[in-house]
């Protein structure tokens, strides 16, 4: 572990006492669940362009791997105030100077011609089920480009229920990759976009959320 990222397991339990930022209690615990579990996904990401952590909250996965990946650009997207608050403060302290943290929701920011289908790669974890992150994740990305959503062991099951979303958005093929940290199970749902997203994608917040895409 790089002393910039034990800086980080420090600086979030120091603020985690007024943010509520995290349930862990002790640097060893953010370590093991949460930085070494985003650093795991660093392999399923291109190396050198732009990279948006959709929901990063306190950082996760982005800061980690920003860290990890000094030539690859973050943005560190999340829709709570606060939270963007908090990762220009670690930013900042910890000297990592490739992620810009931006405040606003995906599905909006999709929406604009800067944003829309601009990123190589979308990461995400503990946002959204899969047919609905997809939503909120896939028409960021480029074509050729790739959304990898970091979820559980078993998470099969909820892939297969978004793999119509994911081929409505332009994102058909997807492999579930295992992979472990600290001794722990994960899977990574992995999309390649071969399309673009059709326009009126994606729709507005309320919808995706009522009627996830579905056959
Ligand atoms: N990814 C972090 C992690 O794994 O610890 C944070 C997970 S937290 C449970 C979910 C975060 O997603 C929240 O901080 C929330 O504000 C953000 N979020 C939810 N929907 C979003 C959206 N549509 N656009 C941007 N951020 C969103």
């Amino acid at each position: 572990m790089t002393p910039v990222l034990l800086d980080y397991a420090r600086l979030l339990l120091r603020r985690n006492e007024d943010m509520n930022l995290t349930g862990a209690d002790t640097v060893e615990e953010i370590v093991s669940r949460h930085i070494l579990d985003s650093l795991a996904v660093e392999r399923f990401l291109p190396r050198g362009g732009r990279v948006v952590d959709v929901g990063s909250g306190a950082g996760f996965p982005g800061l980690p791997l920003a860290a990890a990946m000094p030539d690859t650009e973050f943005t560190l997207l999340d829709a709570r105030e606060k939270r963007v608050a908090f990762l220009e403060e670690a930013c900042a302290e910890l000297g990592i100077k490739n992620a810009l943290c931006v405040c606003g929701r995906a599905e909006e920011l999709a929406l604009l011609p800067d944003w829309r289908e601009s990123f190589d790669a979308a990461v995400s974890r503990a946002v959204a089920r899969l047919n609905t992150l997809s939503e909120l994740c896939v028409p960021l990305v480029k074509q050729g480009g790739v959304f990898v959503a970091m979820k559980g062991a078993d998470c099969a099951g909820e892939a297969a229920e978004a793999a119509f979303a994911l081929r409505r958005l332009g994102a058909p093929e997807y492999s579930v990759e295992s992979y472990e940290a600290d001794g722990i199970a994960y899977a990574a749902v992995v999309a390649k976009k071969s399309e673009m997203t059709p326009e009126g994608f994606p729709r507005r917040f309320s919808k995706i959320k009522k009627n996830p895409l579905q056959e």
